[in-house]
This record gives structure tokens, sequence and C-alpha cells, in this order.
């Protein structure tokens, strides 16, 4: 899993990799994602990543069983969108949004 961010201050797209390196900083500007918490949103963000690509694997070993049961799509996905929208909804409409 490669999550992709887009930093809204310079509008361009960064990779979790680039976070780490950079220890919570845009790479392109320097800019902190939040003044606060830097190396902890690095952190999560690798965190995040990593726990995704330990549920593709699981999944894809579950789907090459080819087992007698659906899964259901929002039980899997459903929070996980909702805190993705609830924090891009924030992004969008300003609110809480500090500079960087
Ligand atoms: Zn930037």
């Amino acid at each position: 899993m490669k999550i992709k961010l887009f930093h809204t201050v310079c509008g361009r797209e960064i990779l979790v990799q680039q976070v780490l390196q950079t220890g919570g900083h845009c790479p392109w500007d320097g800019k902190p994602f939040n003044k606060d918490y830097t190396a902890v949103l690095a952190e999560a963000l690798e965190t995040a990543e990593s726990a995704g690509n330990v549920l593709e694997n699981a999944l894809e070993k579950i789907a090459g069983m080819d087992p007698s049961f659906i899964i259901e799509p929002d039980s899997v996905l459903g929070e996980m969108r909702m805190y993705i929208d609830s924090l891009n909804e924030r992004r969008k409409s300003g609110g809480r949004s500090r500079e960087g």
C-alpha cells in the first residue's frame, strides 16, 4: 500500500516514505503538516501504511483460498473511509486549519 497525500498548502503529491524522511514536513516546501505533531504524525502514517500492507496481504491470501463466504466491503473499509473523508472535508472547508 502506498498512501498518497496532497499538501493543502502547495498542492503537491507526497508519499509516506517522504514524510518519514523529512520527519513530518512537506518534502517540497519544508513546512510541517502539523506544527505540534510532526514526529507523531509521521509515525502514524507509517503505521497506517504498514497496517494496510498487512491487511492487503491477508485479504489476498483469503481470496486465494476461494472460501465459501462473501465479505461485506463496509465492514472492512467503512471506518477507514469515514476517517479519510472527515479529514478531507475538514481541509476543504478550512476548519481547524493551521498554517502548514
Ligand atoms: Zn508542500
